[in-house]
């Protein structure tokens, strides 16, 4: 087991506005949680990767991020307690999960944050159709980049014209271990 003890746990709102409704959250650690990083990252497709710093930021759904630190863990944007300590379960079950599994795992040193929101344009069918609900297919490829969307919501990408383009844009998100986060 990787992470075995957390030595502090400390809860607030954010200074900057303390109306939000929303919680952060700091676990400091007594073990260094670094060599787990470029593992974790490839698993749970990490938003960002500074491997030279070592820290590995996690985008989940609903506005939350978890930020790694060798021997840190930052969760932001959580409704209350009781989701803000739910992450951190799910978030030190992971760790060591997937510590235990790493010999079978190709780490991953790139991250979503080097996607290009052109390169997935050239992808899409540049037809402006609408039918994902958003007005363009750039405003699509904003969207899709962030991983709040998925490739299913643009349906014309199903069809038999566009599949090189779908292949393509499938492989080329994978790259970069693109992968939309819903932890709870
Ligand atoms: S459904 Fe696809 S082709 Fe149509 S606007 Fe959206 S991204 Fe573009």
């Amino acid at each position: 087991m990787l992470l075995q003890k957390i030595k502090n746990y400390e809860i607030f709102r954010p200074k900057c506005d303390a109306t939000k409704e929303v919680l952060h959250s700091i676990a400091l650690l007594e073990e260094d949680i670094s060599p787990v990083f470029p593992y974790l990252n490839a698993e749970l497709g990490g938003w960002d990767y500074d491997q030279r710093n070592q820290v590995l930021l996690l985008k989940l759904s609903e506005g939350k991020w978890i930020t790694l630190h060798p021997r840190e863990i930052a969760i932001r944007g959580a409704r209350d307690l009781e989701e803000s300590q739910a992450l951190l379960k799910w978030i030190t079950e992971q760790i060591n999960e997937i510590w235990e599994r790493r010999d079978q795992i190709q780490p991953r040193f790139t991250s979503q944050a080097g996607l290009k929101v052109m390169e997935i344009l050239k992808l899409l069918p540049m037809t402006n159709c609408k039918a994902c609900g958003y007005p363009t297919c750039m405003a699509y490829a904003a969207a899709l980049r962030e991983g709040e969307i998925s490739l299913a919501d643009c349906p014309p990408l199903r069809e038999e014209k566009y599949r090189e383009k779908r292949e393509k844009l499938q492989a080329y998100l994978e790259s970069y271990g693109w992968r939309a986060l819903d932890a709870v």
